[in-house]
């Protein structure tokens, strides 16, 4: 393995083993550069998807259940069934 190739603070070079690809170790390496593999990016969304109150899916069945609501509400106020407020 082979030392990291950065520079410290102090101007010295750092002594911590460095990464193959870039030659800086944990400290300087930087930021990732992102998934390489299909695997690797097909992971993605499902590391970030929580709980699912905002996903796509989800709105569109509330939003299909208010329209159907809507409609009812609409029906029941014609019959007289229900009084408008
Ligand atoms: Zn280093």
């Amino acid at each position: 393995m082979q030392l990291c190739n950065a520079r410290t603070r102090s101007r010295d070079a750092c002594r911590r083993f460095g990464n193959f690809k870039n030659r800086r170790c944990h400290i300087y390496g930087g930021k990732s550069t992102g998934p390489r593999t299909d695997e690797g990016r097909q992971r993605i969304p499902k590391a970030h998807f929580k709980q699912g109150r905002r996903s796509k899916s989800y709105l569109q069945q509330r939003h299909d259940l208010k329209t159907e609501l809507r409609s009812i509400e609409a029906d029941l106020i014609k019959t007289g069934l229900l009084k408008k407020d």
